[in-house]
């Protein structure tokens, strides 16, 4: 059985506390617990000295909607609050019913989500597997071993929200010794499997914004190898505005191909003005299986994940189309 290291734990009551608390050395910010634990247990953070708890921290926590249909949802809403509510768009609803198990998604916070590590099944194993084969860049090693040839870190990112949150254009709000800042959340990610997160490590996730869907349509869809409990080893997201036969605006983001979601630009350019008939469907899709390289770092092999990209793809625009 793995074991916590030994730790301080703080419970702040407070933003402001919580915010002081984090900016000392060795502190970590703690949500739902859901992924900081397991990588606790496995010594992935061995700066690790003082878990910053925001479980009491008040005022994180609801779903409201603004007169102008914008949704707030604050960091510490569950996943599973997300996936039951009546208020939040049916994409977003899908996302998070995607997430992990009914019992992570009860514990499991939005913020956390969206913050959540980046993985690598070179990364994400007991401390004395990966000094077996030797740490990897990400455990301080040299090297990374699913691309030696280059000094990158490839751990994907792993997050079933973060697309969809990119797809619907969210912003996020973050707090920090310094005061507040919005920014949109595909801002939030960097393609760097170890520095992901384009925040300081004292800043914490407060809320997340999502401006109104109207009309369009959206949907998300996840591969991974079991019904449940699996991370996402690819995740589509689509945002998509039709007015009559033609697509007037569209949003295409990938999820876990890479260490940050992935917008796929050439798609949206492609169907934008079109009618969205098969054979313009079908062009889009193959924009997206080339647009990304999934690695060999995840479950099943980056050539199955990547020819799946096209077909997810498909399936999602499709059911749009048709919905
Ligand atoms: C078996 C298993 C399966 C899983 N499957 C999935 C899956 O399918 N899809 C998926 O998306 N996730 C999955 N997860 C990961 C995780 O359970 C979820 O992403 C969950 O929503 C994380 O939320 P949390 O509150 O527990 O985060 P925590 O574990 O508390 O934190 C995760 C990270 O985010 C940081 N953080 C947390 N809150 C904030 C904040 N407000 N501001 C700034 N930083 C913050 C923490 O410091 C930490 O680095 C899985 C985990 C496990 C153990």
């Amino acid at each position: 059985m793995l074991r916590l290291p030994v730790l301080r734990h703080a419970a702040p009551t407070s933003l402001d506390e919580a915010i002081a608390r984090l900016s000392e050395d060795g502190a970590m910010l703690a949500a739902g617990g859901t992924d900081l634990v397991p990588n606790l247990k496995r010594r992935q953070y061995p700066e690790a000295k003082t878990i910053v708890s925001l479980r009491r921290v008040t005022g994180l926590d609801g779903v409201s909607v603004d007169d102008d249909g914008t949704l707030r949802i604050g960091a510490m809403t569950t996943v599973a609050r997300l996936a039951d509510d009546g208020a939040v768009p049916e994409v977003l609803r899908e996302a998070a019913g995607a997430v992990a198990s009914p019992q992570l998604r009860n514990r499991g916070t939005v913020g956390g989500n969206l913050c959540v590590d980046t993985r690598c099944h070179w990364l994400n194993v007991p401390e004395t597997w990966r000094e077996a084969a030797e740490p990897c860049l990400k455990a301080g090693g040299e090297m990374c071993w699913v691309a030696p040839a280059k000094k990158v870190c490839w751990a994907v990112s792993s997050s079933d929200l973060a697309p969809a949150m990119v797809a619907l254009d969210a912003s996020v709000r973050l707090a920090g010794p310094d005061g507040e800042r919005t920014t949109p959340v595909a801002e939030l990610y960097r393609d760097d499997g170890m520095d992901h997160l384009a925040k300081a490590p004292n800043e914490i996730l407060v809320e997340v914004i999502v401006p109104p869907l109207g009309e369009r349509r959206a949907g998300y869809r996840k591969l991974r190898r079991r019904g449940s409990i699996d991370f996402p080893i690819l995740g589509v997201a689509a945002v998509l505005e039709i007015d009559g036969d033609v697509c007037t605006d569209a949003r295409l983001v990938l999820g876990a191909v890479a260490s940050a979601p992935v917008r796929v630009t050439a798609a949206e350019d492609l169907l934008t003005g079109r009618a969205l008939d098969a054979n313009v469907i079908q062009e889009a899709a193959e924009l997206a299986g080339k647009a990304v390289r999934p690695m060999s770092n995840t479950d099943l092999t980056s050539r199955y994940r990547k020819k799946m990209v096209p077909v997810f793809v498909r399936r999602l625009l499709r059911d749009l189309v048709d919905a």
